[in-house]
């Protein structure tokens, strides 16, 4: 692999959620929008993208001088295709003053349709930025949008229905049982999860504070806050790095289940093809990249 590496003048970048065995072979390891600044930043003229589909889709975009590769082009995200494009055009139709944000997770033809992409990390101030009589829509992840409307108080914020399926099945109470169960645990949620707003309003009344975090951010504060146990409430696949990179602390998934089988499409195998063949290069019309690539770096003002 690493004699491919540099021969074909290629990094790997892989999501949090990757395959133990994918994460050790990769340069970079982060989410979706940590990889796609990485991208932009490496002399490397091909970027292997373990990830899912939009990801690498986000990566080229930012990288029009690169060759993105993803190593299973059915890598998809179930709250990338719960979006209809043709209903958010109407939408920009009937509000011509209206704001669209989309968060990341979104296919490049719904970013090019929008004014503002967001990260879980970033989310809030880009809604808080826009004047409070424009109105929103919010897509697609319907618990983050749940959360964002919770804590701005905005009336006129418009929530597509869409969730990823993984994160739906972190519910309250699920989440609730964990942290009854280890009562001196951090708790750390990711934005998408199901809990939401419920996560917030019920459990501080049990005592426990929960922190929302986007992936990188957990494993951020994992490394540098000074409790020993923490109850993490996103896909397990975060923990093999988190373990390697903060060793002495005890990491409890809040579900061992919470597994997506699209980032589990990426295997070892699959990313040594990829790199020996050139296959699947991700390219992306480039009207569609333009109008895309308009509305992520938007999103950089409010890093
Ligand atoms: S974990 Fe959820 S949001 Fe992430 S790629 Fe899988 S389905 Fe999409």
């Amino acid at each position: 692999m690493l004699r491919l590496k540099a021969e074909k003048n290629a990094v790997i970048l892989a999501h949090n959620y990757q395959l133990p065995e994918v994460q050790d072979v990769a340069d970079f390891l982060g989410d979706s929008l940590n990889l796609s600044l990485e991208a932009a930043k490496t002399k490397a003229q091909m970027i292997v993208f373990a990830g899912v589909y939009f990801m690498a889709e986000t990566a080229a975009i930012l990288n029009p001088d690169k060759k993105v590769l993803i190593p299973d082009p059915n890598a998809g995200c179930s709250l990338v295709d719960s979006v209809d494009n043709a209903y958010v055009q109407k939408w920009r139709e009937r509000h011509p003053d209206g704001v669209v944000v989309a968060y990341i997770n979104t296919s490049a033809a719904t970013k090019a349709l929008s004014d503002y992409v967001c990260t879980s990390a970033n989310c809030l101030k880009v809604v808080e930025a826009i004047p409070r009589d424009k109105p929103v829509l919010f897509l697609p992840d319907k618990y983050l949008g749940l959360y964002i409307k919770y804590k701005t108080g905005r009336e006129n914020m418009e929530i597509w229905n869409g969730e990823c399926y993984v994160h739906a099945e972190l519910s309250a109470d699920k989440i609730l049982e964990v942290a009854k169960r280890y009562p001196d645990a951090e708790l750390l949620i990711h934005p998408e999860c199901g809990c939401g707003t419920a996560c917030l309003l019920e459990l501080p009344k049990l005592g426990v504070e929960p922190k929302f975090l986007s992936t990188e951010g957990m494993v951020k504060y994992v490394k540098v806050s000074l409790k020993r146990r923490f109850i993490i409430a996103t896909e397990t696949g975060i923990i093999y790095r988190m373990q390697k990179e903060a060793p002495g602390k005890e990491l409890i998934p809040a579900s061992e289940g919470a597994i997506c089988k699209y980032m589990k499409l990426i295997t070892l195998e699959k990313v040594y093809r990829s790199l020996r063949d050139g296959v699947y290069h991700v390219v992306v019309e480039p009207e569609i990249a333009k109008r895309a690539k308009a509305a992520i770096e938007r999103m950089f003002q409010f890093q």
